[in-house]
């Protein structure tokens, strides 16, 4: 299921919305240090559904929001939108297109959407758990993520395996029907 296009508007260093179009076959991101690439791969996990600040290097969540620079005064709003080829109907959804947003203002408001329609984070987990392409899986390896899969505890370990091979989902459904 290919991904068409990167949308970023006021996240980390992306003052200016920056759209990044997918075409076919390998795109690789160069720059110097600092200039963004691993902000562009926040992004994309971040309009997945990443929940944790920390684990997008910051303390709070807002510190995704562009902080302002020298020239510039800092934004009251990040936005990320992720669009998908679903020609394929890999995501269960009738349409050829889908798009995700995220958006997230200084005093903590927050939108999800799926081809603009308001949802909830947990529709947004589900498309991709169903998947396994949750923000936790392989589909994204940041750098240092590899040895800490290796040194990881059996356990930890496991779930990274469930969720590639799709149990994630049902284990977090039993979880849910249970609490009830
Ligand atoms: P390297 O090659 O060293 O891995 P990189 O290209 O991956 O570098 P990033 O880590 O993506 O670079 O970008 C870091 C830059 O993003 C820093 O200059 C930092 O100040 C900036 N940055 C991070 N968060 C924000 C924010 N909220 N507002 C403005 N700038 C930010
Ligand atoms: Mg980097």
């Amino acid at each position: 299921m290919p991904l068409k296009s990167l949308t970023i508007n006021g996240f980390k260093s992306f003052a200016d919305k920056t759209k990044i179009d997918f075409t076919t076959g390998i795109t690789g991101i160069v720059g110097p240090n600092g200039s963004g690439k691993s902000n562009i791969t926040e992004a994309i996990r971040w309009v997945m559904g990443e929940q944790s600040a920390r684990s997008l290097r910051g303390d709070k969540m807002v510190d995704v929001i562009f902080a302002g620079s020298d020239t510039r005064s800092p934004m009251n709003r990040a936005e990320v939108t992720l669009e998908f080829d679903n020609s394929n109907h890999e995501l269960k959804s009738p349409q050829e297109n889908v798009t995700i947003r995220r958006k997230l203002f200084r005093n903590g408001d927050t939108e999800f959407s799926i081809n603009n329609k308001a949802c909830r984070l947990k529709d947004i987990n589900a498309i991709f758990l169903d998947l396994g392409m949750g923000k936790q899986s392989f589909s994204i390896i940041s750098q240092g993520r590899v040895e800490e899969i290796f040194n990881s505890k059996p356990v930890e370990r496991r779930s990274i395996i469930e969720e590639s091979a799709g149990v994630a989902l049902f284990k977090q459904k039993k979880q849910q029907a249970e609490n009830k």
